[in-house]
């Protein structure tokens, strides 16, 4: 089975492109009908191409009879025209505004989102994150866009210090902007047929920062000490430091990466503790060694 919502994350982030039979048919049931009641994937148009069904060994141009009742292809290596039922060549179409309207819905913003870039970059709105009102916007694009996101957003609202939500993991844009990126394939999933965004993950990269730049000044708490020690665990288990591995982490775990950053801040909403004594055993970490704060740093 594949993870639906990284799917649909990946198609927003990459050039856009409609899901295919076999794409809907590796989902849950349940998360295909749970993208299409939020309507972030609706019916497209017929595949004009498919895999060959009978070879798999090329692609083919679906045609059809004269009064359009039948589809077929023609196998090139059996060189024989074979029928295709028609179910297989639907496809669905991720859809971007409705992304957004949902994921505005979801941060608990009352009005709907301004597009600012068509189909690529919208304004939500302002909700409070870790304590102060924030302008928080989503753009649907690839990591290499990011910049022309940020020059947009600077145009339209100076220097804003805001959240800039995209699909995909994406470079820090720099000193320069205010904007804090975050990756939803790391803070977000869909549980019980609708979007749940993991706000305190949000939050936490606000408040990291800050505790890491006023870093001696202020001591460390024993949750923060217990959290950076898990992750630790994690990395050596598949060393690197970057977010995008811990979402191929999470997927090696079979858990999505939301799970995973809740079982290291403790989050037990977003995990139930089977899903965590299996991670464990998986990384071979003993429950005790999980839970074991670490030694208070000596702060001579
Ligand atoms: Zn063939």
């Amino acid at each position: 089975m594949r993870d639906a919502w990284q799917d649909l994350l990946g198609r927003l982030s990459g050039p856009h492109e409609d899901f295919g039979s076999g794409d809907v048919a590796s989902w849950k049931r349940a998360d295909f009908e749970a993208l299409c009641d939020l309507g972030l994937v609706s019916d497209g148009q017929l595949a004009a191409s498919i895999l060959c069904p009978e070879c798999s060994a090329h692609w083919a141009e679906v045609m059809w009879n004269q009064d359009g009742t039948r589809a077929f292809i023609v196998c090139t290596s059996e060189g024989l025209p074979i029928n295709v039922d028609p179910e297989r060549l639907r496809q669905w179409e991720p859809n971007k505004p409705r992304f957004a309207a949902e994921l505005a819905a979801e941060l608990g913003i009352p009005d709907p989102p301004l597009n600012l870039v068509i189909g690529r970059l919208w304004r939500l709105g302002r909700c409070s994150i870790a304590n102060r009102q924030r302008d928080i916007f989503f753009a649907a694009v690839a990591p290499d866009d990011l910049q022309s996101a940020v020059i947009e957003i600077r145009r339209g609202y100076g220097s804003v210090a805001g959240v800039l939500l995209l699909p995909s993991a994406a470079p820090d844009p720099g000193q320069h902007s205010k904007l804090k990126v975050i990756d939803l394939s790391n803070a977000s999933a869909l549980r019980c047929g609708r979007i749940d965004v993991d706000l305190p993950f949000i939050e936490e990269q606000f408040t990291d920062g800050r505790r890491a730049s006023s870093k001696g000044l202020r001591l460390k708490s024993p949750a923060r000490d217990l959290k950076e020690q898990r992750m630790g665990i994690l990395r050596a288990f598949a060393p690197s430091r970057d977010h995008k591995q811990m979402k191929d982490l999470a997927r090696h775990l079979g858990v999505s990466p939301s799970a995973l950053y809740g079982m290291v801040r403790d989050d037990r909403s977003r995990y139930s503790q089977d899903k965590l004594e299996t991670v464990l055993s998986r990384i071979g970490c003993s429950r005790a060694k999980w839970d074991r704060s670490p030694k208070p740093a000596s702060h001579a």
